[in-house]
């Protein structure tokens, strides 16, 4: 007998119908003889409802209230859950992230999940019983209910099965694994059979919301064996692995892109030491996180200094330098919020050069103009127009291959 941790996202819980297949399913593992821990999202579109609905009371919701609020989402489908499952003559008992105690710290909206008492669902596994816990929440040390950021129902999934040393974490969603790319930007995408926790870190953290990265940092921390499948149609999904030596690994394994960029520049900054220091250091104090950063070589005694935010840090950014660039005495500051990001990943990376060229000359080809570069040891990522998002993907798709599997 095995214990299996399976999550279901907000599409395969979006109405009475899909939960009722939805334990249908959970009925089929667990008639293969397995112990089931069943995670929830709430029912899909229902999370961006409720933020709608704090924002016409106040634009920048108080972050307590606001988890409060968001938290009820996953409630819904838990309780919905377990009356299918009843139905049907299962024992199943739902829990509440506060329930279970799920503890995480104080930071409302984006929490981090320090500690599960599994002691309960133990006791109910060890009766037979189906659990079905709420995702996305948990509690901090004063009794407050916190979420944990948007996707954040595959972490807990992830950090349940971390904490029962479960057998397995399947990720049930809308597609059937991961795939080279968004599968709904690029049709000729395809399913990989693997892909390694450190490929699957980096698209996720570049942009690829299949997962949320927490959860593949849980996973490959604490070892858990994760699946990601699809609760539509039967398959083998994806399996998130650890590299493995025996196996040569593809050049690039995927494209990730992320619409959330924003980008400034200060104009005609004195070249001094210290002065990349006088720029973010504010920024940063701010609490906006910075991504690429680009500063060129000084002509005339004075430098461009450039860097990327997410695009809802944009206007807080743009304040912040525009003081910044007053007490330098720099020229002016830019920015533009009409950019994306595009990166190509892969282990493989590692031991081949022209990685970056080909990904250029692919790029120049279609008349798309780079604005920003960098690299790492298994990913380069550039910056161009929003408008050539979807040509840029295709085109790089195309250029290395990704819809035949590697020979
Ligand atoms: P859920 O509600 O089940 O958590 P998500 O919407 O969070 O589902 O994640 C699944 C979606 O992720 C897919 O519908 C797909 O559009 C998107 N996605 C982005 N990149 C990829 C990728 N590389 N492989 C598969 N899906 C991806
Ligand atoms: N319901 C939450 C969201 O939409 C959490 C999740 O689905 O993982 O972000
Ligand atoms: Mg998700």
């Amino acid at each position: 007998m095995a214990l299996i941790v399976q999550k279901y996202g907000g599409t395969s819980v979006g109405s009475p119908e899909r939960i009722e297949h939805v334990a249908e399913r959970v009925l089929a593992t667990r008639d293969q003889g397995h112990a089931i821990v069943v995670v929830v999202s709430a029912m899909s579109g229902e999370t961006d409802r409720l933020v709608g609905l704090a924002r016409q009371i106040d634009v920048h919701p108080e972050p307590r209230e606001l988890d409060v609020l968001l938290a009820t989402g996953e409630q819904v489908t838990i309780a919905l859950l377990s009356l299918a499952l009843h139905k049907r003559g299962c024992q199943a008992r739902s829990y509440t992230g506060t329930q279970v105690r799920i503890l995480t710290d104080s930071a409302f909206n984006k929490a981090r999940i320090r500690d599960i008492d599994e002691a309960a669902v133990r006791k109910d596994l060890d009766a037979g019983r189906v659990v079905v816990v709420a995702g996305f929440q948990g509690v901090d040390e004063h009794g407050n209910i916190t979420t944990l950021g948007r996707g954040g129902s595959d972490t807990t999934a992830v950090a349940l099965a971390a904490a029962l040393k479960a057998d397995e974490c399947q990720i049930y969603t809308d597609v059937d694994g991961v795939y080279t790319t968004d599968p709904r930007l690029v049709p000729e995408a395809r399913r990989l059979d693997r892909i390694t926790f450190e490929e699957m870190l980096e698209m996720a953290s570049l942009g690829s919301k299949v997962l949320q990265i927490r959860a593949v940092e849980f996973a490959g921390k604490y070892n858990v064996p994760l699946r990601v499948l699809s609760s539509f149609q039967d398959g083998p999904g994806t399996l998130i692995t650890f590299e493995d030596d025996t196996m040569e690994d593809p050049l690039i394994s995927g494209i990730a892109f992320n619409r959330d960029e924003a980008k400034l520049t200060m104009v005609g900054v004195p070249d001094e030491p210290g002065v990349a220091y006088r720029i973010l250091g504010p920024v940063s104090a701010a609490n906006i996180e910075v991504d690429m950063i680009v500063q060129n070589i000084a002509a005339d005694k004075t430098t461009d200094f450039t860097f990327t935010v997410h695009r809802r840090d944009y206007e807080k950014a743009l304040e912040v330098m525009n003081r910044t660039a007053k007490e330098l005495g720099a020229r002016e500051v830019t920015g533009d919020t009409k950019i994306v990001k595009i990166s190509l990943v892969g282990v493989g990376m590692r031991s081949h050069a022209g990685i970056a060229s080909t990904m250029f000359q692919a790029l120049a080809e279609e008349g798309i103009n780079i604005r920003m570069i960098s690299t790492s040891e298994i990913k380069v990522s550039v910056v161009v127009d929003e408008k050539y998002l979807e040509l840029g993907v295709r085109a790089l798709h195309e250029a290395f291959h990704l819809d035949k599997a590697p020979a």
